[in-house]
């Protein structure tokens, strides 16, 4: 298993940041509960997260947000997991042999919203790393950063859960639709509750 914490950074989590996705104040406590269960159960953990220049392309589509060094772009829950932990830059290669390693925790930095451009974690995902691979998804926004991850990881045969109370999206109508699209995929869905029950018995 392998959990996928999606871009939970201080500017799109609180309501003052520079691209607060609306509900993700009150998701922010259920994230907290999975990284400490992560920590706890020793379950590998990739937390992704912008790490943008001023004038990175990405701002012809959203305004600025997450720039690397600003108080935005640190991750909300910066301690947890409790973890051995690996920084993967936004510029690192894919890499030969690499693995993701139970009890670990990699943050995955990106300057592009679909994480899978980071050539890190796509070469991972070439190598097959995540193929059969249980992947829990939780983070922002259920409409961008956590569809790409959705997308990316269904195409490369993982089985996917996206943990229901513990994802919020930018805009209602395209969250549906993300959410419909994930159903009709055949994406599990999960709370962070039954979760917890599932990894504590
Ligand atoms: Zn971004």
């Amino acid at each position: 298993m392998i959990f996928f914490d999606i871009d939970t950074q201080i500017d799109f989590m609180v309501p003052s940041g520079a691209l607060y996705v609306p509900g993700a104040e009150s998701v922010q406590a259920t994230i907290g509960q999975l990284l400490e269960l992560a920590g706890r159960k020793g379950v590998a953990t990739i937390s992704t997260r912008c790490a943008h220049t001023p004038d990175d392309v990405e701002f012809s589509m959203f305004p600025p947000h997450c720039i690397e060094g600003s108080p935005g772009a640190a991750r909300l829950f910066a301690a947890l997991p409790l973890l051995k932990r690996h920084e993967i830059g936004a510029d690192a290669e894919a890499k030969e042999g690499a693995q993701i390693l139970p009890g670990t925790h990699y943050v995955v930095s990106k300057r592009v919203f679909d994480l899978f451009s980071n050539q890190w974690l796509a070469g991972l995902r070439e190598a097959g790393a995540f193929r059969d691979e249980e992947c829990v998804i939780f983070g922002v926004a259920t409409d961008y950063c956590v569809r790409a991850c959705v997308l990316g990881l269904a195409a490369a045969g993982a089985r996917l859960l996206i943990v229901t109370d513990a994802i919020a999206g930018v805009a209602p109508a395209t969250t549906n639709e993300a959410l419909s699209e994930f159903r009709a995929m055949g994406v599990g869905m999960t709370t962070a509750a039954e979760l917890i029950t599932r990894l504590t018995d």
